[in-house]
């Protein structure tokens, strides 16, 4: 579903304009679809309709509060990977019950805040992590609950950044090791297995990855049972991609139906941590051009977002689609560098985009929503943007612009001597 299309030559978020968004909020501004929100979360679902499931949105994508608690409200769960994030979806009325807890660096006091919320499992990622975790817990007259992230040692396909399930990264155990330190958690008075969890990277736009890991977590499952350890679920991370440009990833009903078989007729619940492919899609970046500028080979449009808005485009060299709000006549498009004004030659939203422009126009980044706000900075004391939700005909300012006065009012000069 597309929530962003253009009425009367002009690019909307549902029922109302995005110049009409410009001139109430400034630029630039994250705008947000309601609708596409909704909608991509009841689609997934969906699929596992009738399945004993459980889909943890993948905080980190998007963690607003407004888009929080919409999805709380249709019943989802969180993947978390911070304290901070466990703090957030307990504001926005997030169920700790449906919490999972991600990440390899998890400190005492985010185990204790977690133990105290009471959340659904932690996603334990090496034996150092299970080792405090059962002394935390046990010292807390607590117990718990734990899956293991293993490495199924499948290749993604995805940007070798965001690949996230090989053997030499960061992330989760060895496969080979995986049942030794399940015997270990075993043995320990303040760990309770629940389940096995894996999470392979992001942006993955076919169905083998997906499969070929959950075959071996199938495995690990079942070796586990012969050794006297019961899974209860089983959590097959994120990672579905979503189309920047021409990509095609999987459809959410053929990977749930692609899933459903494979588990067959085990009872075993299944959990989801989507990020990018429940917002990704779900919102923009809308921006204005302050300069054109035109050099010996090259064409700029220095528009009023930067890097330290949306990052992808830096980090990854990642594409998004770039369209102008109130397109003007082709026959006069040139080809465009769309850069910032932050002071770094990697401070570009889009390479050779062909597009009829003079300064002042509106130009929306597209399929920012997912990784663009949550990754946004402070670089160059730049405000962090509004950001906007529409619902239908009506605007709400789910965030102000950060007031620059806010951004050194943490800071101190050093005292006379
Ligand atoms: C980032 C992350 C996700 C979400 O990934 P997407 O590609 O946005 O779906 C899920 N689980 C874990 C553990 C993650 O780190």
């Amino acid at each position: 579903m597309n929530s962003f299309i253009f009425k009367n030559d002009s690019l909307h978020a549902e029922n109302v304009a995005l110049n009409t968004i410009a001139d109430t909020f400034g630029t630039p501004c994250y705008v947000y679809s309601k609708s596409a929100l909704v909608h991509a979360f009841e689609s997934f679902s969906a699929g596992f309709k009738g399945s004993n499931h459980l889909v943890c949105f993948a905080v980190k994508a998007n963690p607003s509060l407004a888009i929080l608690n919409l999805f709380a409200k249709l019943g989802a769960g969180f993947d978390i990977v911070s304290g901070g994030e466990l703090a957030r979806v307990l504001a926005a009325g997030g169920d700790p019950k449906k919490i999972v807890f991600s990440g390899v660096g998890k400190t005492e006091a985010e185990m204790q805040a977690a133990l105290n919320a009471g959340i659904f499992c932690f996603n334990v990622e090496s034996a150092s992590e299970l080792i405090r975790l059962n002394k935390v817990a046990s010292d807390m007259g607590k117990v718990a609950p734990v899956s293991l992230r293993v490495n199924p040692n499948v290749d993604a396909k995805t940007h070798p950044y965001i690949s996230t399930g090989l053997k030499n990264n960061k992330f989760g155990v060895a496969y080979e090791d995986a049942l030794n330190i399940y015997l270990q958690a075993a043995a320990m008075p303040g760990i309770s297995i629940h389940g096995v969890d894996c999470h392979i990277g992001s942006q993955i736009t076919e169905l083998s990855p997906f499969l070929d890991a959950f075959d071996k977590v199938l495995l690990l499952v079942d070796a586990l049972e012969q050794h006297g350890i019961s899974i209860q679920h089983i959590d097959a991370g994120g990672g579905i991609g979503i189309c920047y440009s021409d990509e095609t990833p999987p459809e959410f009903t053929d990977y749930a139906a692609a899933m459903r078989a494979k588990l067959g007729n085990r009872n075993t619940k299944l959990v989801f941590e989507p990020g990018r492919a429940l917002v990704g899609n779900a919102g923009v970046l809308l921006t204005k051009v302050e300069y054109l500028k035109h050099t010996e080979s090259k064409n700029f449009a220095i528009v009023d977002a930067a890097m330290n808005d949306l990052m992808r485009p830096a980090l990854y060299d990642a594409y998004h689609d770039i369209k102008a709000v109130q397109p003007r006549n082709d026959a006069n498009a040139l080809t465009y560098e769309i850069v910032g004004p932050v002071c770094e030659s990697g401070d570009f939203l889009g390479h050779d985009r062909d597009l009829s422009l003079v300064e002042g126009d509106l130009l929306a980044i597209m399929s920012a929503g997912a990784y663009g706000m949550s990754m946004a900075s402070n670089y160059n004391t730049r405000p962090r943007a509004a950001e906007v939700m529409v619902d239908g005909d009506t605007c709400h300012l789910i965030r102000k612009r950060e007031e620059i006065a806010n951004l050194f009012a943490l800071e101190n000069i050093l005292p006379e001597t």
